[in-house]
């Protein structure tokens, strides 16, 4: 079934923010790419960043890399729909792919922190579902910030600590998934995505087609 709005005769679709938060190693990425590469419906929005890129990190794909006088930049200019400081860099996310994106219907995928989260949600509250994934103990995540061996120890423990400021924030969001197993996770996250795209629907379009029907001669 189409996601579509009914203006006049004309069916008018308009996507939904799915934002995704968590603290680092907590399986967000890897969760957020697997719906990403099973739903064609689902564009992600490649957030900017003052941060230099880790290994094997490309530029356009996990962020567009930049310095800090084009970040100011695109503030002054008005171009994010949201940015922040987050573990001592600046992070943003560019307004006009994701409106864009959503006017031709397409949905986006925000994997971002709590500030963002708060900001989109201000200003859209409509538009926004939010996801928190928590880790299921803070010896697993470091655990996993450990393996994934892309920042040293120093830069480990200091986002532990900032670990616990962003799950302080988990009672903001709409759903809460325990990442305790990559498969079971995964699917609870596609229930809430297309749960919540069918309720988008019914908003959207469903009450206009209803009427359509009821006036249907038989
Ligand atoms: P990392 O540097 O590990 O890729 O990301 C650090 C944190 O910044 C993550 O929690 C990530 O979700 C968040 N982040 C990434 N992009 C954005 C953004 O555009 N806006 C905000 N507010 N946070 C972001």
């Amino acid at each position: 079934m189409p996601n579509t709005e009914t203006t006049g005769t004309q069916r008018i679709k308009r996507g939904l923010m799915l934002i995704v938060s968590s603290p680092s190693g907590a399986g967000k990425t890897s969760l957020c790419r697997r719906l990403m590469a099973d739903h064609a419906d689902l564009d992600l929005s490649t957030s900017v960043t003052t941060r230099k890129p880790r290994p094997g990190e490309q530029e356009g794909r996990e962020y567009h890399f930049i310095d800090d006088a084009r970040m100011d930049k695109l503030v002054k200019e008005d171009a994010f729909l949201e940015h922040a400081a987050v573990h001592d860099h600046r992070y943003g996310s560019l307004r006009e792919p994701v409106e864009r994106a959503l006017s031709q219907g397409q949905n986006v995928l925000f994997d971002i922190d709590w500030q963002g989260a708060q900001r989109i949600s201000a200003k859209a509250p409509s538009d926004v579902v939010r996801i928190f994934i928590l880790p299921p103990s803070m010896v697993e995540l470091k655990r996993r910030l450990i393996a994934r061996a892309q920042d040293e120890m120093a830069v480990i423990e200091r986002r532990l600590q900032r670990a616990k400021g962003e799950i302080s924030h988990w009672a903001e969001y709409d759903y809460v998934i325990l990442n305790d197993d990559f498969d079971r996770s995964y699917a609870e996250l596609v229930h809430i995505y297309h749960a919540e795209v069918a309720r988008r629907s019914r908003g959207l379009w469903i009450a206009p087609f209803v009427d359509e029907l009821m006036s249907e001669t038989i």
